[in-house]
């Protein structure tokens, strides 16, 4: 397959394929370099922490990708990933668009999973992304308005209770390029 006329795909825009499209396209990669991601923003994981508190600016922790990638020579595509067929060399886009490339970069993350933790599928809030974490800040402000406002002392008390699922601990030198 000519290599030059069907460029390098890298699926998934977290911090595998941004990076590993940032690190080509510094060392003059010879072939174009696409990103296909499904959101319009990098989530900065280990940061999201700071993004609910508020200890952070949005830009700082959920940037555009609009803003990360101009005249880097990377050609966003966004849009989700549906099949990758390995044998025509091509990728299936949800919008019905088809890519093919010479070389894929598989980079598209895990799942969430709650290790069978009965009702934590159903009822807690995931914080894997900026999305995430501003639904989850709005969600403790509205209890905190509510707890506020409220007289009754065992339903304050219910209000302002919350139950964390999962405790590891972020580390904070990580660098955004
Ligand atoms: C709160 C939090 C804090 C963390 N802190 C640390 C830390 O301090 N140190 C550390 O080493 N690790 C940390 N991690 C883990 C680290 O963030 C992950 O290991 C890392 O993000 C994995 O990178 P990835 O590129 O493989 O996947 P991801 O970052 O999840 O990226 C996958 C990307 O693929 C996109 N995608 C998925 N499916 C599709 C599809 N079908 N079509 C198009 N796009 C798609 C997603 O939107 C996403 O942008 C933390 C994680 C969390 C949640």
């Amino acid at each position: 397959m000519n290599q030059t006329s069907h460029p390098t795909l890298i699926l998934g825009g977290g911090f595998v394929g941004l990076f590993t499209a940032l690190h080509l396209s510094r060392q003059n990669y010879p072939h174009p370099i696409i990103l296909i991601e499904q959101r319009d923003r990098f989530s900065f994981k280990p940061l999201l922490y700071e993004l609910l508190s508020g200890e952070l600016h949005p830009q700082q922790v959920y940037p555009r990708y609009a803003d990360l990638l101009p005249n880097r020579g990377i050609t966003l595509i966004q849009d989700t990933v549906q099949t990758i067929d390995l044998h025509q060399h091509r990728v299936l886009l949800t919008s019905g668009q088809n890519c093919d490339y010479g070389n894929l970069v598989l980079a598209l993350g895990s799942k969430t999973t709650y290790f069978n933790t009965p009702g934590a599928a159903d009822h807690a809030l995931p914080l894997t992304s900026g999305a995430e974490a501003i639904a989850l800040r709005n969600q403790l402000q509205s209890r905190l308005r509510l707890a506020i406002q409220t007289q009754d002392t065992e339903q304050r008390q219910q209000l302002l209770t919350v139950a964390i699922i999962g405790a590891g601990r972020p580390e904070l030198n990580w660098r955004v390029p």
